[in-house]
């Protein structure tokens, strides 16, 4: 999952920063409007944490921008005001929650994990898929009585694959989910972490598509 942190503070964005990857999300943080444009015109986010008080570009008019090319994506504003004026023109130029500065850091993580279960038209925390449930905050597949551990970015490929069943996911299109501006990406990575899930869930959930990349089957009701 990976999101886009607008925060021009230093000290904050360092704090939320880190405190998003240690929850296991892949993040990107800008600290100007400018530089928010650009990252949302050429990268595919689940969500944004916005602060409104930017330089160059302020967050309410990036927030009004980003309606106005008709994008659903999830945005969780942060601002130091607590003013009803405020909150109320946030909320009209499309802000999907709110957060009042100083917060907690696992506050934000909830909230964050809740616009996004929304997103995904999800009402709990668990992604059922035929006799698997997968669980993203525990990092744990179970079916029937046996729990399996996966790692961070197996979940994070499980949770892609799922959210878009059926339709095939190019290894380009999986690295950019997984992957923020500053992580290396070793070359085979895809590919390694797909031959774990495989052998930890068995071969049949995820199938390869020559030329294309890898698809989950569209779970029939
Ligand atoms: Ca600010």
């Amino acid at each position: 999952m990976r999101l886009l942190l607008v925060e021009d503070d230093p000290i904050l964005g360092n704090g939320i920063e880190a405190g998003l990857r240690q929850a296991g999300f892949t993040v990107d943080w800008t600290r100007d409007g400018r530089s928010a444009q650009l990252a949302l015109e050429t990268t595919r986010y689940e969500l944004v944490v916005l602060d409104l008080g930017l330089p160059r570009v302020s967050g309410m008019e990036l927030l009004r921008q980003l309606r106005a090319r008709g994008s659903d994506l999830p945005v969780l504003v942060l601002t130091a005001r607590d003013t009803v004026r405020d909150r109320v023109s946030g909320l009209e130029a499309g802000a999907d929650d709110y957060l009042i500065k100083p917060f907690d850091l696992s506050e934000l993580v909830a909230r964050i994990r809740a616009l996004l279960r929304r997103a995904h038209g999800r009402s709990v925390d668990a992604i059922r898929y035929r006799d698997l449930v997968l669980r993203p905050e525990s990092l744990t597949v179970t079916r029937g009585d046996e729990t399996i551990a996966l790692s961070g970015r197996e979940c994070a490929i499980l949770v892609e694959l799922l959210d878009h069943q059926g339709t095939a996911l190019s290894r380009a299109r999986l690295e950019e989910s997984l992957y923020g501006w500053h992580d290396e990406i070793e070359s085979n990575a895809i590919e390694v972490h797909i031959h774990n899930l495989r052998r930890k869930l068995g071969s049949e959930l995820i199938r390869t598509i020559r030329g294309v990349g890898y698809l989950v089957p569209r779970d029939s009701p």
